[in-house]
C-alpha cells in the first residue's frame, strides 16, 4: 500500500514550498488510493511552538489537504508528533549499538574542537577521527561508571559508495568518506534530526518519501541508518525548489522584510500562507492550483486546476501507466459489475479500451466514453426499417435543402427568434419537401445531431445554435 508523510517542523507559518510538498504527497496517495500521513517533527524543542504547529494543521485544512493520520485524527502509527516519540528512538538506538552500527563517544566538545582544527589545518573532510570507534569494553564501561556524558555515534563505513535510485532526478550517489560517523543521540538524551526521521519513516510503514530536494543530503544518512536497523528503504522522490527571482532558496527572509518593494509574482512565492495570502483573500482554490503549477504542468496550455481536477489527471496518468492487461481487466470488470457487458474480458473490451483510454481519468469515467461511443447505433441504424428509411430516401433530398437554408441564412434567422422561429421554419421547410412527421423529423435530426434518437430537437438545435454564437464556453471545454 502506498503510504505518503508530510512532515513539517512546527517552527514558522506554513512556507509555499512546504505546501505544495504537502500537495505532492496528498495528490500521490489519493490518486493510489493510498494513505496521507501527517507527522510533526518537533525535535527542535527550542524552536517548535503550539501555535506553530496549529497555524500549519489550519493552513493544510484550508487548502483541503485533509490528512488521513495524525494529530487529530490518529491511526495505527502514532503518537504523530515526534516528541512523543522518545521511548522509539532510545529502544532503536540502543538496538544499533547491540549490533555495533553506534558506538558510544566520550569526547569531549574540547577535544572534537581540536579534531576539526587538525582537519581544517590538513585540508581534510570535517570527520570524526576519534578514539572511541575503536574503544574496547573495559574504557567504554570505565567511562559509563564515571557518568562522562556522552552521545551515540554511527559508524559510517570507510569506504564504498552509496546509490539510490530518486523517481525524479534518477541515480544520485555518495562516497562513505565523505561522511564521518555522525552523532544519532546528543549526551542530553535527545535523538538528532535524521535519525527521528528515518525511525518515523521505517515504522510509520511509509512507502514513498516525497520531499524537497534540500533534504537530498540528508538520505545518505537516512539511507545508511535503514540498512543498519535492517528496515527496508522506501522511494524517494526530492522536488525541486521553489527559488526567489535572484535564484536564492526561497526562506522566510524573502517577502517578509521587504513586503513593500517586491513584484506581486514575488509576493505570492514568497509571503506565508496563513499571515498574508489567506488573509488577502486568496481562495484556497487558487492556492492549490497554483501550488501545484510550481514545476509540473498537465502538457497543454491548460493552466486551471481544482484539487479533483489534479487527483484525476495523474490517476489518469498512472491508469494509462498500466500493462495493458492490467488495465483491460480493471475497466473489463467495471463495466461488467455496472451492467454494460456480460463479461468482463475479450477482444471487444480490449479494443474498446484501447480506443477510449485517452479519454478516462479515473476507472468509472469508462462507463460515459462506453455509452457515448455506443450511442451511434450502427446496427440499430442499418437494419430497423425507419433508420433504413432515413438513409434509403430521404437524407440526400433533405441534405440539399438544408444546406441551402443554411447557406441563404434562412436556417439561421429562424433560430435566432428561438422556437417559434424554429416552428415555422420546419413547417415552411416540411412544406417545401413535401415531407411531414417522422419521414421529415427523422433525416434532419441525423444531419444534424448525428443520432437517430435524442431530446426535443427544436430545443437542442436552438442549444446547438447558441452553443456555437455565443461565448460561453470556457477555454477547457471549447
Ligand atoms: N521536517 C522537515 C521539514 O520541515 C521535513 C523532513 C522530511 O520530509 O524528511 O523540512
Amino acid at each position: 500500500q502506498v503510504r505518503v508523510r508530510f512532515a513539517p517542523s512546527p517552527t514558522g507559518n506554513l512556507h509555499v514550498g512546504g505546501a505544495r510538498t504537502a500537495l505532492f504527497n496528498y495528490l500521490f496517495a489519493r490518486s493510489k488510493g493510498g494513505k496521507f500521513v501527517l507527522r510533526i517533527e518537533d525535535t527542535d524543542l527550542e524552536r517548535s511552538t503550539k501555535e506553530s504547529e496549529e497555524a500549519v494543521l489550519r493552513d493544510l485544512s484550508w487548502l483541503g489537504l485533509d490528512w488521513d493520520e495524525g494529530p487529530g485524527v490518529g491511526g495505527d502509527y502514532g503518537p504523530y508528533r515526534q516528541s512523543e516519540r522518545n521511548s522509539l528512538y532510545k529502544q532503536h538506538a540502543e538496538k544499533l549499538v547491540e549490533s555495533g552500527h553506534v558506538y558510544r563517544c566520550f569526547c569531549s566538545n574540547e577535544e572534537l574542537d581540536q579534531m576539526k582544527e587538525i582537519a581544517k589545518l590538513k585540508q581534510l573532510p570535517p570527520v570524526y577521527t576519534g578514539r572511541w570507534a575503536n574503544a574496547t569494553d573495559e574504557e567504554v564501561h570505565e567511562e559509563l561508571a564515571k557518568g562522562t556524558p556522552h552521545t551515540y555515534r554511527f559508524r559510517v563505513p570507510k569506504e564504498g559508495r552509496l546509490t539510490i535510485n530518486d523517481l525524479i532526478r534518477g541515480e544520485v550517489s555518495w562516497n562513505y568518506d565523505t561522511l564521518g560517523d555522525f552523532v544519532i543521540m546528543r549526551s542530553n538524551g535527545q535523538p538528532v534530526y535524521n535519525f527521528c526521521v528515518t525511525v518515523d519513516d521505517a515504522t510509520m510503514a511509509i512507502s514513498h518519501v516525497i520531499r524537497a530536494e534540500e533534504h537530498l543530503p540528508n538520505t545518505l544518512r537516512q539511507a545508511l541508518i535503514y540498512k543498519a536497523l535492517g528496515f527496508s528503504m522506501p522511494h524517494f522522490a526530492h522536488v525541486s525548489l521553489i527559488l526567489a527571482p535572484d535564484r536564492s532558496k526561497l526562506s522566510k527572509r524573502h517577502g517578509a522584510t521587504s513586503v513593500g518593494q517586491v513584484s506581486i509574482g514575488y509576493c505570492c512565492l514568497s509571503l506565508f500562507l496563513r499571515l498574508l495570502l489567506r488573509e488577502m483573500g486568496y481562495l484556497p482554490q487558487a492556492m492549490v492550483n497554483y501550488l501545484a503549477l510550481l514545476g509540473w504542468g498537465d502538457g497543454t496550455e491548460n493552466e486551471f486546476f481544482t484539487l479533483e481536477q489534479l487527483g484525476q489527471w495523474m490517476n489518469g496518468q498512472h491508469l494509462r501507466a498500466l500493462p495493458s492487461e492490467k488495465l483491460n481487466k480493471l475497466i473489463g470488470e467495471r463495466w461488467k459489475s455496472t451492467g454494460f457487458l456480460v463479461e468482463s474480458e475479450g477482444p471487444f473490451i480490449e479494443e474498446a479500451v484501447q480506443l477510449l483510454k485517452d479519454g478516462i481519468e479515473l476507472v468509472t469515467d469508462s462507463d460515459k466514453a462506453l455509452s457515448n461511443l455506443l450511442s451511434y447505433p450502427l446496427h440499430a441504424t442499418l437494419s430497423s426499417p425507419e433508420g433504413k428509411a432515413v438513409i434509403e430516401n430521404k437524407l440526400s433530398e433533405v441534405s440539399s435543402g438544408l444546406l441551402a437554408a443554411y447557406d441563404s441564412g434562412e436556417l439561421l434567422n429562424a433560430l435566432e427568434e428561438g422556437h417559434s422561429g424554429w416552428q415555422k421554419w420546419v413547417k415552411n421547410f416540411g412544406k417545401a419537401m413535401k415531407l411531414k412527421g417522422k419521414s421529415l423529423f427523422m433525416p434532419l435530426r441525423v444531419l444534424l445531431t448525428g443520432k437517430l434518437h435524442g431530446p426535443d430537437m427544436g430545443s437542442s438545435i436552438i442549444l446547438l445554435h447558441k452553443a456555437g454564437t455565443q461565448d460561453i464556453f470556457s477555454s477547457q471545454a471549447a
